[in-house]
């Protein structure tokens, strides 16, 4: 089996925890991508690979790396992202990248340098074990997954691949399917009016009642009809309202901002016409109630199967490198991967395990890390092999 230098790959992890790249899109005016994107390209120059950033917004590009393949071998995307969330919440130095127990801590050292470094760990090996590849091996860190994923959105524009490992965390089990989301804003009008003229005036934040007990009902009883394997059920809450004029004025509108978490199957077209029918029924007897839908933004879901070419791949090297049958599960949050899933690219998620993606206290669990990087390096010799 191949060789991981766990020395190099944790002095890759702590160099990548000791550089800030919060995501500026979250916090205003943070450190962004741009110097662990120069970190990466120069590491991955010393690892011989083809490298080039792609801007994304400004000083925060994506690094892309290509070792070429010598002939016609399938390809194979390694990926993940380099920015972080906040720090708001958390004490102590939160960039000295400490070793304790074989858990190194620090924001971003879980979500998701400990991937990263799994990547380059494994790609290190494979260039001392003197591996050479017959389709190409692409490496894609991007920005931004924390917020608007502008990242992986610009990576498949250049990236073709006949397969992606995401390296986000899953504790070395397979996940093979995560949610996606949709938010919508519903609007009821109303008629603003003199406090006292209840015959002029039309309450739109009443209104806005029935309609959150109508996504009360959605949530209750509608939505848990359906049910994935993995992911169990579509749901639904409220997010932010709005609405009112004064204490004595009846309030012209009110506004109200929802979130879906849908099942892969799902789009945001189909939560959109499910509200359109639902606040149709309930104007049907009363000409007073307007209320309107839009649907504001929306990420599918991602499932792979199970006998793709590439969770089959994964699976032998996970029973090669730890001698156990790799878990599958689901993820409900969302991630880069569905982006990865929708350009054709079969994709599947396997990272290190560790605690505190976006908490007080956050760490990665180094043997995680090193026994990642082994899977992905054999994974890597049998695909583009
Ligand atoms: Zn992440």
């Amino acid at each position: 089996m191949i060789h991981i230098d766990t020395d190099l790959t944790t002095r890759y992890l702590q160099d990548m925890v000791r550089i800030n790249s919060i995501n500026p899109g979250l916090v205003p005016g943070s450190a962004g991508e741009g110097e662990i994107a120069r970190w990466l390209a120069s590491t991955c120059e010393s690892l011989d690979l083809e490298v080039r950033l792609q801007e994304t917004a400004t000083d925060r590009p994506n690094v892309i790396a290509r070792w070429r393949g010598s002939g016609s071998g399938k390809s194979l995307l390694l990926t993940g992202h380099t920015d972080t969330v906040g720090i708001e919440n958390m004490q102590g130095d939160l960039f000295d990248a400490r070793i304790e127990n074989g858990r190194l801590y620090g924001r971003g050292s879980f979500d998701m340098k400990g991937g990263l470094a799994s990547i380059l760990g494994a790609v290190a090996a494979l260039r001392s074990g003197g591996f050479v590849p017959e389709g190409d091996l692409w490496l894609g860190f991007v920005t931004d997954e924390e917020y608007a994923s502008i990242g992986t959105d610009a990576l498949v524009k250049e990236v073709r691949a006949d397969a992606a490992i995401l390296t986000e965390p899953t504790s070395c089990q397979i996940c093979v399917a995560h949610k996606g989301f949709a938010w919508l804003t519903i609007t009821t009008q109303g008629f603003a009016a003199h406090g006292s003229l209840y015959t002029d005036g039309t309450d739109a934040i009443t209104h806005m009642g029935r309609v959150l007990s109508a996504l009360e009902t959605m949530e209750r009883d509608v939505l848990p009809q359906r049910q994935h394997p993995l992911l169990g059920r579509p749901s639904v809450h409220a997010s932010l309202i709005s609405g009112g004029l004064g204490l004595s004025t009846y309030p012209d509108s009110c506004q109200l901002r929802i979130e879906h978490r849908l099942l892969p199957d799902e789009t945001g077209d189909q939560v959109l016409q499910l509200w359109k029918t639902t606040l149709r029924d309930m104007g049907a007897n009363d000409p007073q109630f307007q209320a309107d839908v839009t649907l504001d933004f929306y990420r599918p879901g991602l499932e792979v199967e199970r006998d793709a070419p590439i969770v089959q791949a994964l699976h032998n090297t996970v029973v090669q490198v730890t001698g156990r049958e790799p878990q599958y599960y689901g993820m409900w949050a969302w991630l880069d991967s569905a982006i990865l899933g929708r350009s054709g690219i079969p994709t599947v998620i396997f990272g290190p395990g560790g605690e505190g993606a976006h908490a007080a206290v956050e760490y990665v669990n180094l043997d995680d890390v090193f026994t990642c990087a082994s899977v992905l390096a054999e994974t890597t010799m049998t695909w583009c092999g």
